[in-house]
């Protein structure tokens, strides 16, 4: 019998290889999307293996090879099946999309190679025959499982082998270190193109819009995540404080929001920094992780835990840490948290019913002012985060919904600022929804919005280019010095993962985008 584990990232590709249909819920099933993990029927499972070989991320394992601390996964994934009872594994009847008659000589551009782009490159690959150039604006593909996943989730990190099979494809052209926007408006995407797919994600933070959020000391999880993750321009990454001895540093950090991204924000902050050491995690944050020893992470939930938005696999978690005690205030109880932290103690204290109101220092972060139901308090701290989600960056040439931090659209088909659909032009994954979802909840929007591409195209929807795919790439080497083909990425994997064996580590990242273009081979002048 095979089991899911934590890092399921619900991609599904494990359901369309299951011979017995034993994995549920099926993206065409409830709870699909909002589901933590997916689950093995244990009563159906054959053991033949098929999804475990299929799991992007590696998160499946024969039940009797699990270790100590996935055991518990056995009984979630049996309990699902004495919930769901309605559930039934084996097949039905199945039915295949038809796939219309498209034009001939159809070119597509794909801006962003992370989940979302990935997914709907893989689509476009399997039920068209179009020609793809992929775009990103940074050397090194991967969007947010890059920049984002943090380096203690290697497993999830997987997903990319799966993408990188894509970019070989004799159809796919890479073109790497282009900004579109910068380099490229999207009218001129538009010109070369039939159609262009935006899959930029969303990489900048919600803010909280109280007095004090732009003190030194006070950051988003955006920032915060891209210092760790080693992501060029987050160089700086937030002021801990260090302290001194007439004003010692409180060893405590503030974390505003309780969804996976506050709780990956705590672990790094109180993992014991030899565990990081063996990890992705930039070498720049685990100096300051080293000397600064934040000691205690305390995580603010507006609402209850029963409201809370991290995942339960997510939570669990957290008290696998070792040395770390996970403590609960969940009715709006007060605790003293005016001094220092205790240094012989590494904890993460969750605060629910809990609003900060003001963040308040001198010239940096000292404390933050809170209420917790009826209660006024202030809580003494170096740093605060606020991880209350995500946003995506404008593109110049684009219209932007500023309110809700994505770009205007209409199930995927782009609008335009007064509302009208942008022929041939299509947005998707957080760009297109807002930030929700794990990785997997990209594919199904992806290929929702390659579906709508498709009919589009039958019906003769899009303005086709009169350009050759030639002009393009001149363009581009024109504006772009040093455009990043596949042997280019190739070439700066090659080089992380090198300098990564030396360590013992998977990888050491590069975090300059000249030391990743001298990588891919351009000699530095
Ligand atoms: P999220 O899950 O939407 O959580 C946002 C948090 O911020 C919630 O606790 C929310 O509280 C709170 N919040 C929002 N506005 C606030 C305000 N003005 N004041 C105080 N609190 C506020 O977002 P996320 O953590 O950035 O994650 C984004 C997506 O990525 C999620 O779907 C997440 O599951 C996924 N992700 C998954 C993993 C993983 O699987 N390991 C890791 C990282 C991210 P309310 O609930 O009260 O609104």
């Amino acid at each position: 019998m095979f089991v899911i584990t934590q890092s399921c990232c619900s991609d599904a590709a494990c359901v369309s290889v299951c011979p017995v249909n034993c994995i549920h819920p099926t993206p065409e099933e409830r709870g699909f999307g909002s589901s933590d993990i997916l689950h093995i029927d244990p009563e159906a499972c054959i053991d033949c293996g098929a999804c475990a070989d299929a799991c992007p991320v590696d998160a499946i394992y024969p039940a009797d090879r699990l270790g100590a601390r996935d055991q518990v996964f056995i009984e979630i994934n049996a309990d699902y099946y004495k919930n769901n009872a309605d559930v039934k594994s084996g097949w039905g009847p199945v039915s295949y999309p038809e796939i219309p008659k498209l034009p001939a000589g159809l070119r597509v551009a794909l801006v962003g190679t992370g989940p979302s782009g990935g997914y709907a490159l893989r689509t476009l690959l399997d039920r068209t025959e179009a020609h793809v150039t992929v775009l990103d604006k940074l050397p090194t593909p991967g969007g947010l499982v890059r920049a984002g996943v943090a380096p203690d989730h290697p497993g999830t990190k997987g997903v990319l082998r799966g993408f990188d099979l894509l970019y070989r494809d004799p159809r796919v052209t890479m073109l790497t270190n282009v900004t579109v926007g910068k380099d490229i408006s999207p009218d001129e995407l538009a010109d070369h193109f039939d159609a262009v797919f935006y899959a930029v994600g969303a990489s900048e933070s919600r803010r909280l819009g109280i007095p004090g959020e732009d003190l030194p000391g006070s950051t988003s999880a955006t920032e915060l995540v891209a210092w760790y993750n080693a992501v060029p321009g987050a160089e700086q990454g937030p002021p801990i404080r260090r302290g001194s001895d007439d004003d010692p540093a409180t060893g405590r950090a503030v974390v505003v929001g309780t969804g996976n991204v506050a709780l990956d924000v705590a672990r790094i902050l109180v993992s014991p920094p030899e565990l990081l050491a063996t990890t992705d995690i930039a070498d720049r944050a685990l100096d300051i992780l080293r000397e600064q020893n934040v000691h205690e992470v305390v995580l603010l939930g507006r609402r209850g835990p029963e409201d809370a938005a991290y995942t339960a696999a997510e939570y669990r978690a957290l008290s696998e840490i070792p040395g770390v005690d996970v403590v609960v205030h969940s009715g709006g109880d007060v605790p003293d948290l005016t001094g220092p932290a205790d240094p012989s103690r590494r904890r993460i204290v969750f605060l629910f019913h809990t609003t900060p109101e003001s963040i308040v220092g001198d010239e940096r972060v000292e404390s933050v002012n809170l209420r917790s139901g009826e209660h006024r308090h202030s809580v003494a701290t170096d740093l605060v985060v606020r991880s209350i989600g995500y946003r995506s960056t404008p593109i110049e040439g684009l219209a932007f919904d500023d309110k809700r931090g994505i770009f205007p659209n209409v199930d995927g088909r782009m609008t335009d600022v007064s509302g009208d659909v942008i022929p041939g032009v299509y947005v998707l994954g957080w760009a297109k929804r807002g930030p929700s979802g794990g990785i997997g909840a990209n594919k199904m929007c992806a290929q929702a919005t390659v579906e709508d591409f498709i009919a589009d195209a039958a019906s003769g929807a899009l303005r086709r280019t009169t350009r050759n795919p030639g002009e393009f790439q001149a363009l581009i080497r024109r504006r772009v010095r040093r455009v990043i083909g596949y042997r280019g990425m190739r070439a700066i994997d090659r080089s992380e993962r090198r300098r990564g064996a030396e360590q013992g580590r998977p990888r050491v990242k590069f975090t300059q985008v000249a030391d990743m273009v001298g990588a891919a081979g351009w000699r530095k002048r």
